[in-house]
């Protein structure tokens, strides 16, 4: 085999842009770049970080190439990784720089760390021994290096101390590596004795780990079930074999517990990955997990594309999440693309959930996913029990939204000292306010949504574009005074009427637009799991994966909310949803109690959910999806138009409708205006492609999107490839 193969005098780059493909670049005499170096390039008039590609690139004169001004000392991003951007990029219809850009997101993180000045113990001996002199030799020998202020920290002296003590030779100068984020986890460090069925699918995921390769298993348990106690014997056979792993979660910012369960178990917390870290600990997390210190990733979707150069095992949990999927620039869903992954790099993907995705659910049916059953609650934890409270019959009292069923017991739970949760999947006071005299509704000014009224700030809010205004005191219509009224309830409004109601109670909001962000509900979490609140009123924020011992009783306020939106997902959807909430109650051993108001006790979820009869509900949902060709037994595609004005949009929809070629296996249903018709004062309009399950999707839009008009002024088009949203 021949060693040296011929230096590369031009490489294609691929650069953090809507480029097609990679442009070509010069490498100049003492430069060396392989495929994956991560090099600084010329780009118009500025510079930018980008990776180098495979292949010859496009060929180009070579006078005319600007060369490659840096390459950054930083391991290369791998093949798999590359394959990963490529696979994406046609996948998802996306230029291949914007996907390798989310390769990029840490700059900072290309240039190796700095090491830091420390201080090595000499041997030498002081002129004269102080008490506080004394301290700090009795310490010294015990590092091999310490930092000045650990050093006089540890001693509890001055840092003049630890001067002096260099000035006359003790110590002296030296370098110390940069400091793991996080220690190595150990995955022998405390096993936990599994019941026979948590054994069996441990056992399997094991040795699926162990014999590597890529393969798909869906844990699919109950809520308590154990399954994380099952996966993270995965991640110990993974850790015990070398390998990195990353553990997707779809809500990380609020996971302290799963963080401090994982430390329990290993010893020591994986890494953290999400937007809501600092940047430093982000260019740091970047860094490790390329240099191989970093073992085990906890993250949002977007640790999909950390540079692991050991990935050896992905775990997907809630993997049915909505929140998995991004719609912002590359569309993507991050579950989907963790098995893609897999296969990628040839190794194991795991996707746990209490309530799989009909996708994954089918996946397993049909064999090309394993599935592991856990049957029931861990130990001596009870399901709640759960009955649907037919608001027509116990209608709450004027003005209010809570039954008096749903109050009765929020009251018993409280006489036994336990905690109540109610669900209502809706931020703020009020979601519409009307002038009472004329009629007037509060929209937003650029998007067509009605403003939401939000109390405690003050304000009315858009929720699709962030517009918002104070809540005037006179009608902007009819200026009258004072006759503003709010329609309908939002968790602000709940905990008036709760407050009104247990006066006496602790009460806690929870949701996402809270002040103090992201450390204040931790804390309140935190707060809630020890008992430090009796009755707590969250949104989809309190379902996602908490542990709350205490909990004996979650009342939806509106269980009817999810299943009127026109969604094929809908009643999946709302299956999810509700099953995750009511699984916060009990547990702990506790009896506990499920109760969902709803106008449509009759409707299939509502009884689904009711009997506890999961299997029926997801193979009528099954048959249903089938019958319809819908996903997983046919193929979706969004398409949607966006422009200034309403007729750019809708006469670019239609040129894109007419340039489709006629498919037999593919139709295209639109265009139609959008049901959200102006987000952010853009016109939308959207194109719905329907296919077979082996249509050949991406081809058909591309061909649609290259026949038809070209974009033009303030037209742009946004592909969705299997939308969660058809807003
Ligand atoms: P799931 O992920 O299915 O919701 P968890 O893994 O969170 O379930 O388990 C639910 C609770 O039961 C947790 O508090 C967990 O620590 C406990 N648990 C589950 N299995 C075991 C076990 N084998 N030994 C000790 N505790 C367990
Ligand atoms: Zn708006």
């Amino acid at each position: 085999m021949k060693q040296d193969s011929p230096r590369l005098r031009a490489a294609p780059v691929l650069v953090p842009m809507p480029a097609e493909r990679p442009y070509t670049y010069a490498v100049p005499e003492d430069i060396m770049v392989v495929p994956g170096s991560i090099v600084r390039v010329p780009l118009g008039p500025r510079e930018v970080a980008g990776v180098v590609w495979d292949g010859p690139g496009e060929a180009v004169e070579p006078r005319k190439l600007r060369p490659i001004a840096q390459v950054f000392d930083c391991p290369p991003l791998d093949n798999a990784a590359r394959r990963f951007v490529d696979w994406i990029a046609a996948y998802t219809l996306s230029p291949p720089g914007m996907v390798a850009r989310m390769f990029l997101r840490a700059p900072e993180a290309f240039d190796p760390e700095p090491w830091t000045e420390g201080l090595k113990y000499t041997g030498v001996a002081p002129d004269r021994m102080t008490a506080a002199r004394q301290r700090v030799l009795e310490l010294a020998g015990e590092a091999p290096a310490w930092t000045r202020s650990g050093l006089a920290h540890a001693a509890g002296v001055s840092l003049t101390v630890i001067d002096g003590l260099r000035t006359q030779g003790v110590f002296e100068t030296t370098f110390l590596p940069p400091r793991p984020v996080v220690a190595a986890p150990d995955p022998t460090y405390s096993r936990p004795e599994l019941t026979a069925d948590q054994a069996a699918a441990a056992a399997a995921l094991r040795d699926g780990v162990e014999a590597g390769g890529f393969g798909v298993t869906l844990i699919d348990g109950v809520t308590g079930s154990g399954k994380t106690e099952v996966y993270f014997e995965a991640v110990a056979a993974a850790i015990a074999k070398g390998r990195q792993v990353l553990i997707l979660l779809p809500e990380i910012a609020l996971t302290q517990a799963f963080l401090e369960r994982f430390q329990g178990r290993f010893g020591a917390r994986p890494a953290e990955w999400h937007s809501d870290l600092p940047p430093r600990m982000r260019e740091k997390v970047w860094r490790q997990v390329s240099e191989g210190s970093v073992r085990v990733v906890a993250g949002a979707r977007s640790a999909l594309f950390l540079p692991f150069q050991e990935l050896g095992l992905i775990v997907v949990d809630e993997e049915h999440d909505p929140a998995y999927k991004q719609e912002d620039r590359v569309f993507y869903n991050a579950r989907d693309m963790a098995v893609v992954r897999g296969r990628l790099g040839n190794f194991p993907v795991v996707l746990a959930s209490a309530t799989p995705s009909l996708e994954s659910r089918v996946n397993a049916i049909q064999g090309r996913y394993r599935r592991v059953v856990l049957p029931g609650r861990y130990a001596e934890a009870a399901l709640p029990h759960l009955r649907a409270v037919d608001m027509r019959r116990a209608p709450p009292a004027r003005g209010g939204f809570l039954s008096p069923v749903l109050l009765e017991e929020m009251d018993r739970t409280l006489e036994r000292g336990e905690q109540s949760l109610l669900f209502l999947n809706r931020r703020g006071y009020a979601p519409l306010t009307l002038c009472r005299v004329c009629g007037h509704r509060f929209g937003c000014p650029v998007c067509s949504a009605w403003l939401v009224e939000h109390r405690f700030r003050g304000q009315l809010v858009c929720h699709h574009c962030g517009h918002n205004e104070t809540r005037p005191e006179a009608c902007p219509e009819c200026g009258t005074f004072d006759h503003l009224v709010a329609c309908g309830p939002g968790v602000e409004r709940i905990a008036e009427e709760v407050v009104g109601r247990f006066p006496e109670a602790r009460t806690i909001v929870l949701s996402s637009d809270m002040l103090g962000g992201v450390k204040r509900l931790r804390l309140e979490l935190e707060a809630i799991a020890n008992g430090e609140a009796d009755i707590v009123i969250g949104t989809q924020l309190v379902a996602k994966g908490h542990n709350f011992p205490n909990m004996t009783l979650v009342g939806v306020v509106d269980a009817d909310l999810g299943l009127a939106n026109g969604d094929p997902r809908a009643a999946e959807r709302t299956f999810q949803l509700l099953s995750q909430v009511t699984g916060r109650a009990g547990r702990t051993g506790k009896k506990s109690l499920g109760l969902l108001q709803t106008y449509q006790p009759d409707h299939p979820v509502m009884r689904a959910i009711v009997s506890g009869d999961a299997e029926a509900f997801y193979q009528r949902e099954t048959a249903e999806r089938e019958h319809a060709h819908l996903p997983p037994f046919g193929r979706l595609a969004g398409i949607i138009v966006s422009a200034a004005t309403r007729a750019e949009a809708e006469t670019h929809a239609r040129q894109l409708r007419r340039a489709a070629a006629p498919a037999k296996d593919i139709q295209i249903l639109g265009p139609a205006e959008a049901p959200l018709a102006l987000v952010g004062g853009r016109h939308r309009f959207r194109l719905l492609v329907h296919g077979e399950r082996r249509s050949d999707m991406q081809g058909f839009i591309r061909a649609l999107l290259a026949n038809g008009p070209k974009q033009r002024g303030s037209v742009r088009v946004q592909v969705d490839i299997d939308p969660q949203s058809f807003l």
